[in-house]
């Protein structure tokens, strides 16, 4: 049932929201932030669907401007300097064997949900990204976690790892990982 609401949530209530939030001057931010945390809410109350092939999604912001690296088509190229936080993504998805990938957009993100055939999706964005992302995938159950952005949107962003954790451990609890 959360399954067909979250549905009728993304699809006819968040456009919905769209226009009501612009006629009525809301900051679209925190239109976005909300429909994250009912989407969220409802994909943790849904039922016990099993996952097999879980995928997880960062920003391609999240990686330090200054290196030169190139981790979008492989993220373990990642030498693990520790100046971002993508050494500790590596090395966790290395540990729980859980396909990681960085996407520089939605564009990329929709050709990587395709390409690995996942079947649920833990992802790390923007709220405009996450939001579309989330409507995009529906029917995907899929945890939107909100990135950090102490340097402004796109540049050097982070995210609190143990949330991410948190996401993983719930689809890890209907058969993944
Ligand atoms: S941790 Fe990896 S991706 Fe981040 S700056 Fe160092 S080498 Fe580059």
């Amino acid at each position: 049932m959360n399954h067909l609401i979250r549905g009728v949530f993304l699809k006819v209530c968040c456009p919905f929201a769209f226009g009501f939030g612009w006629l009525f001057r809301i900051k679209k931010w925190r239109l976005q932030k909300f429909m994250i945390n009912v989407n969220n809410r409802l994909v943790l109350n849904s039922g016990p669907a099993k996952v097999k092939n879980l995928l997880l999604l960062l920003p391609h912001c999240i990686q330090n401007s200054d290196c030169k690296i190139r981790i979008t088509r492989n993220v373990y190229n990642c030498e693990g300097c520790g100046k971002c936080i993508i050494k500790d993504f590596t090395q966790l998805a290395k540990e729980i064997n859980l396909p990681l990938f960085v996407a520089t957009g939605g564009t990329i993100a929709r050709r990587i949900v395709d390409d690995t055939k996942s079947d649920a999706i833990v992802a790390v964005a923007c709220e405009r990204d996450l939001i579309g992302g989330l409507i995009d995938t529906y029917p995907l159950p899929v945890l939107g976690v909100t990135n950090d952005r102490p340097f402004g949107p796109c540049f050097n962003t982070s995210v609190d790892i143990e949330k991410v954790k948190d996401a993983i451990k719930f689809f890890a609890g209907k058969g993944s990982a």
